[in-house]
């Protein structure tokens, strides 16, 4: 299994994280993985929720 593959747990946690960045901005939850803070980036269409350590966990997801 490659390094940035989640388990369900660790999808969870990111969801939810980048439903709390969209709705308030932040949140207060940390990577599954390591404990770091999590980041969220906008990068054109695709939003983008991931461990503040860019080799760590990373969820991609395409907006509208
Ligand atoms: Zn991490």
């Amino acid at each position: 299994m490659a390094k940035t593959s989640l388990n369900d747990k660790e999808r969870d946690t990111l969801s939810e994280a980048n439903r709390e960045f969209v709705e308030y901005g932040s949140t207060m939850k940390k990577c599954p993985r390591c404990g770091k803070p999590l980041v969220y980036q906008i990068v054109g269409t695709k939003e983008i929720t991931r461990c503040s350590d860019g080799s760590c966990v990373m969820l991609l997801a395409v907006g509208i």
